[in-house]
């Protein structure tokens, strides 16, 4: 085929989201971090009553309804919040509106490998700097680097580990780009970084409603920050981003935090219950404040577990990528599925071992 594309995009790997199989099959799905729980009673209470008639009008530009919700539910001003397309959208405003060839994009690594796709498309210049051994931040190095943007996921993915408030403020203080801190996983998390939007104009926080509220089929998320900051993005982002439909069923969502926390809950006792049995099965498991589990099996090699398990219909997560290949990660699901995963593996690690 003639060559039609950006010679960047041409050079570029195409991002690998996680196998999504068919609905209705059998499939054990652990490998997206998906929320094994139902969405709120109130999101099927939306869409019941939708308004069918209402879809012929383009939808509030600004996705007020749930810009309003969200605002009371984290005590925020309504105009410090942007909505977005999942948050992956999100990320990408960010990025078309700081990046062009000759500006530079710095994270720690192992981390979301979307952060990579997104600074190809843009032509910046990537500066990937390794997490120490236990994760701790290479917070020198990312200053030192002096990036138009610095993302952070924290709870970060495919760790777990959260990055201490302190050092997030340090960085903050010492970049003069934008520090993006991708809080997918914060509901799962004893803590968040919130309060940094406040302190520093150049910090973006930004969440989702696919994790903790269990709506990642409906593609929203959203950012907190200074407003001097959403007024960049806002001329970057697709004027009608988020549909009709998304904004009456986030806004209905993420006002019952009661329900979420409800099932916020059961995922963290899984999550102990989880790691104890990896634990006596032999594995090295990593300290997780997210809804899934890092995990290093005793001998066999991952990519031979990944594809047994698989056999037998249940899917978890594998990289093949420089300290990460011979791990999982695996998502925290209902008792009875975790429970089906541990029984497969102690068979599976067993029969390896001879
Ligand atoms: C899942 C995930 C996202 C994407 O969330 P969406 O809102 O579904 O686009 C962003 N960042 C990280 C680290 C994630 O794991």
């Amino acid at each position: 085929m003639a060559d039609y594309f950006r010679e960047n995009v041409t050079g570029m790997a195409a991002y690998i989201p996680g196998e999504q199989p068919k609905p209705g099959s059998q499939i054990i799905k652990l490998n997206s971090n998906e929320n094994p729980y139902p969405p709120s009673p109130a999101v099927l209470e939306v869409l019941r009553n939708f308004n069918s008639e209402s879809l012929r009008r383009y939808p509030n530009a600004y996705g007020e309804d749930f810009r309003q919700a969200a605002s009371e539910a984290l005590n925020v001003p309504s105009d410090w919040i942007i909505v977005g397309n999942g948050s992956d959208e999100l990320l990408s405003v960010v990025m078309r509106a700081c990046t062009e060839p000759g500006r530079k994009v710095a994270y720690p690594i192992p981390t979301y490998v979307l952060y990579q796709t997104l600074t190809q498309v843009q032509s910046a210049e990537l500066v990937e700097i390794p997490y120490g051994e236990n994760y701790e931040l290479p917070i020198a190095q990312l200053i030192a680097t002096n990036p138009a943007i610095a993302f952070i996921a924290t709870p970060n993915s495919p760790s777990g580990h959260v990055v201490p408030i302190n050092e997030l403020r340090k960085l903050a203080s010492n970049l003069s780009g934008v520090l993006v801190i991708d809080e997918a996983y914060v509901d799962f998390a004893q803590e968040n970084a919130l309060e940094l939007v406040k302190e520093f104009e150049n910090v973006i926080v930004i969440r989702t409603l696919s994790k903790g509220y269990s709506l990642a089929g409906l593609r929203l998320g959203f950012a907190i920050a200074n407003p001097k900051l959403l007024s960049g993005l806002y001329k970057v982002k697709d004027s009608y981003n988020i549909d009709a439909i998304a904004i009456a069923v986030g806004a209905a969502a993420i006002r019952d935090q009661t329900y979420k926390n409800a099932c916020v809950a059961k995922i963290k006792a899984s999550r102990v219950q989880t790691a104890i049995a990896f634990k006596q099965l032999g594995f090295r498991v990593w300290d997780s404040q997210a809804n899934f589990l890092l995990v290093q099996p005793p001998k066999a090699n991952a990519e031979y577990l990944y594809q047994k398990l698989k056999e037998q219909e249940i899917l978890v997560r594998y990289f093949q990528q420089a300290r990460l290949d011979d791990k999982l990660r695996i998502t925290i699901g209902t008792n009875e599925e975790n429970e089906i995963l541990i029984n497969a593996l102690a068979n599976l690690v067993k029969v390896s071992v001879r």
